[in-house]
């Protein structure tokens, strides 16, 4: 069967985005603000309580980041390039948490006197450079999570710490005259099991209780993203996400939440975006061969880098040549033999899909321009356009 691009936007958004990318050269991205905007309020429609710090990696185009800045959403960021960009459009820096654990002591330093006052650890050593560099600033200690196995983009292992070692990392940053706020955690990008999140709650519990009877009060909750969008393969509503991580917390910390903070970037801004590419050349590798190659003008390297192992399935679609559909081995453009997008997961494209034909990637609009390679061949970044369906 083949995608029903009406099951991931709307007619009005989607004709705006196909008229939209036909005044371009293929490939290209382009973003509807206004799906962003209906995401963002769907957020704060479910999560009362939580404060949005939007994770600029995801989609760090200006548009975006002053369409959310309008809407009065915060920003995680990672580097002082997106620091810099996010404060160049007026952001003050209290809407601003530093989230990287992995960090300079010169960056801590060019942060702090930018203003910001929140900051993202999971290491003694980071912990001592905050401690020297952003006195007095607000720190929360990055755990360990689960989940790795049901996450479709998994952020374990690098990031965060033990939860005994949080422990320890939080009265340390007391004794370094900082105020330890708490404990942040990332389940893994697009996770599918929703009750991970129970379990890295029922960490930060452990770990208030613990720093609660030595005389600490910590006051936040980072919950990070993993906030799924929509691609091929099931995942639950974000109602069910928001019901069922709402109760975990409110089993573990009653009615009196702490501040809680949620850091989205691919639920946010992923089914925004539509990549238009070409279809460069179907070819067979030998005459009796069984599968037809489709090589595009878009691959792993100016663009789909999440295809990585076929780790994030996005829907394709062609417009119909025929009722004959065929699954292809789908490649992109460089002289690169890791730039082949799907070799085992098939799309059914049309059967007669020849060069020049269009094909589109469906929601593209996180991880997407942003990861895109500089000129690798010589191929030049992703160029990104936008519409806005909500003003016609
Ligand atoms: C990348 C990242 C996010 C965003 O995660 P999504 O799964 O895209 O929502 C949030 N917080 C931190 C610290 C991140 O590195």
């Amino acid at each position: 069967m083949r995608v029903n691009v009406l099951e991931y936007y709307s007619e009005d958004s989607w004709k705006m985005m196909k008229n939209e990318a036909a005044r371009h050269e293929t490939p290209c991205l382009v973003v509807d603000l206004n799906r962003i905007r209906e995401k963002y309020s769907e957020l704060g429609e479910f999560f009362p309580f939580a404060k949005i710090y939007y994770a600029v990696k995801a989609n760090p185009a200006i548009e975006v980041l002053e369409l959310l800045r309008d809407l009065g959403a915060n920003f995680d960021i990672a580097s002082r390039y997106e620091l810099d960009r996010v404060l160049s459009l007026g952001i003050t820096p209290d809407r601003i948490s530093y989230g990287n654990t992995i960090k300079k002591r010169a960056d801590i330093r060019y942060f702090y006197e930018k203003g910001v006052r929140l900051f993202a650890t999971d290491s003694e050593p980071d912990l001592r450079n905050i401690g020297k560099e952003a006195p007095g600033a607000r720190v929360f200690c990055r755990v360990l999570t689960e989940g790795s196995e049901t996450a479709d983009w998994p952020l374990s292992r690098k990031f965060g710490c033990h939860p005994d070692m949080a422990i320890d990392l939080l009265m340390l940053a007391k004794e370094l005259g900082l105020k330890p706020a708490g404990v942040s955690f990332h389940v893994g990008s697009q996770q599918r099991e929703i009750g991970t999140w129970d379990s890295a709650i029922a960490k930060v519990r452990y770990i208030f209780d613990y720093l609660l009877a030595e005389g600490i009060k910590p006051d936040l909750i980072n919950m990070g993203g993993g906030f799924p969008a929509s691609y091929i393969g099931k995942t639950n509503a974000m109602e069910v996400y928001a019901d069922e991580i709402t109760r975990y917390l409110k089993e573990d910390f009653g009615d009196e939440l702490p501040e809680i903070i949620l850091e989205p970037g691919r639920s946010l801004v992923g089914e925004s975006g539509v990549i238009a590419s070409e279809v460069v050349l179907v070819s067979q590798k030998s005459t009796t061969g069984l599968d037809r190659w489709l090589y595009l003008d878009v691959g792993k390297f100016n663009g789909l880098i999440e295809t990585w192992d076929e780790s994030i399935k996005y829907p394709l679609y062609c417009e119909a040549r025929g009722e004959a559909c065929e699954d292809f081995i789908i490649a992109g453009p460089t002289c690169d033999s890791q730039d082949v997008m799907y070799e085992y997961f098939r799309n059914p494209l049309p059967a007669y899909i020849k060069a020049g034909d269009k094909v589109y990637w469906l929601s593209c609009g996180a991880y997407t321009s942003s990861y895109a390679s500089v000129e690798f061949n010589g191929f030049p970044p992703l160029p990104v356009y936008f519409v806005d369906s909500a003003k016609k």
